[in-house]
């Protein structure tokens, strides 16, 4: 069966871009441990380095076990083409840094990983590449803050701590009509949402959470949608439409044509992967492929789970609200249900009637759940944010990000429902003492 004739996730996890080894018929992929690559001879060589063929030249740009992980997660998202990286963070920065130079800017979610905040306002912004941030509730505030230098709008799928999904085939459509890509942030919503079926022309993901999902390696991805015309709109993207002093005057969206529509993943790759060298090691490629064959039957659990805890936590005395797109109503639950599939993901939140304090309780108090700044692992992970990743913040600044002081986050494992209940439960009974 042709690898291109699969389309359910739960194959494309197991298939896509790998069938047996040729040369040993080995079924795993197999970890390329090496620096570079052996060339056939001075004309291959020169071909590999003209990118008049795509070949393995020296691992930093390229090697084939990553090389698998890419072609996977790109189809998984139904993209043209994929890029990992060392980390979340340098997937992100790739993706800005990809359209953007000094005096340029991009418009974002106002919601996204507090990671992604610090290098969008304070990292990029003395490079003189400007972030302006805008309400995720609001997609025609994407529109009023955008200019002729705005180059990229930016946003996550499932944003903690609100977990309000985000408009993406509302905000994806004003962009598109005025030439603007939308890059999504789909860490927290693997399989359960395709972004680039909502119009979204880029997707990344931090590797390091649900797709490698058993908390034991860094890694990020960029996946190109080849959905986004860049060469109709050759002005507001001069770095893959001018010619590239740094590979003898390519022109991105030329160079990439005999290739496929991939001009934006082939100059991160060429450009920026070549000069800032976030590559991701064959290792920890091999764990994210690994983690991928069950990413799919695991978030069904995740999901499942997650549901049942809101239901769960709803009722009980000591919490005053609960935060999963499975108790929520309006406009928010329409989003979450125009976007997600197959479930409303495993992050959920919820506010103690004790506050601080109460919170404080509870993390103490928790036997089987980890007390860890981590999520998406298969282990259920508990963190209190006011005491922990929001405590530089003021307490103006902690509300306004949603870490109000009785705030728990959850990320919910694929451990049996009772037991998670259970230390829940408990964990509450001693959070109210
Ligand atoms: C963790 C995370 C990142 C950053 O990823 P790292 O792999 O930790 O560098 C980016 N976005 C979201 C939504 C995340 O959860």
């Amino acid at each position: 069966m042709a690898q291109d004739q699969h389309t359910h996730p739960e194959t494309l996890a197991l298939h896509a871009g790998w069938r047996a080894d040729p040369s040993t018929g080995s079924v795993a992929v197999p970890i390329h441990q090496t620096t570079s690559f052996q060339f056939q001879d001075t004309g291959h060589a020169a071909r590999l380095f003209a990118l008049e063929e795509l070949g393995n030249i020296y691992t930093r740009i390229m090697n084939p076990t990553v090389d698998v992980l890419e072609k996977r997660i790109a189809a998984l998202e139904g993209g043209a083409a994929g890029l990992a990286l060392a980390s979340g963070q340098a997937a992100s920065a790739f993706t800005v840094m990809n359209l953007c130079a000094a005096g340029d800017n991009i418009v974002s979610s106002t919601a996204v990983y507090g990671g992604t905040w610090n290098l969008f306002a304070n990292t990029l912004r003395p490079l003189g590449i400007e972030v302006r941030f805008v309400d995720p509730a609001d997609p025609e505030g994407f529109a009023r803050a955008s200019d002729d230098r705005t180059r990229a709008w930016y946003a996550e799928t499932l944003p903690n701590p609100k977990l309000e999904v985000f408009p993406i085939a509302e905000v994806a459509a004003l962009g598109r009509g005025m030439g603007i890509p939308l890059i999504m942030d789909n860490t927290a919503a693997p399989v359960i949402c395709r972004p680039l079926e909502h119009g979204a022309a880029v997707v990344m993901h931090s590797t390091t959470k649900w797709i490698g999902g058993h908390g034991s390696s860094i890694g990020g991805i960029v996946v190109d949608g080849g959905n986004f015309d860049w060469a109709a709109h050759a002005d507001r993207f001069p770095t893959l439409n001018t010619p590239d002093p740094s590979y003898h005057g390519a022109v991105w969206t030329e160079a990439a044509k005999p290739l496929g529509p991939i001009a934006y993943i082939l100059r991160m790759r060429t450009c920026l992967l070549r000069d800032l060298g976030a590559a991701m090691s064959p290792m920890n490629a091999f764990l994210f492929l690994q983690g991928l064959e069950t990413l799919p039957l695991r978030m069904e659990r995740h999901c499942a789970n997650a549901e049942r805890v809101a239901a769960h936590l709803s009722g009980h005395a000591a919490v005053t609200q609960v935060i999963h797109p499975s108790v929520m109503r309006g406009e928010a639950r329409r989003r979450a249900e125009a976007h997600l599939r197959g479930g409303f993901g495993g992050l959920l939140g919820f506010e103690l009637k004790g506050g601080a304090e109460a919170g404080r309780r509870f993390i103490e108090a928790l036997r089987m759940f980890y007390h860890v700044a981590n999520i998406g692992d298969a282990r259920s992970l508990a963190i209190h944010p006011a005491t922990t990743t929001h405590s530089q913040l003021s307490p103006d600044q902690q509300l306004a990000a949603g870490a109000t002081p009785g705030y728990v986050r959850l990320s919910i494992g694929i451990e049996h429902i009772d037991d998670i209940l259970a230390d829940l439960d408990q964990a509450l009974a001693a959070a109210g003492e």
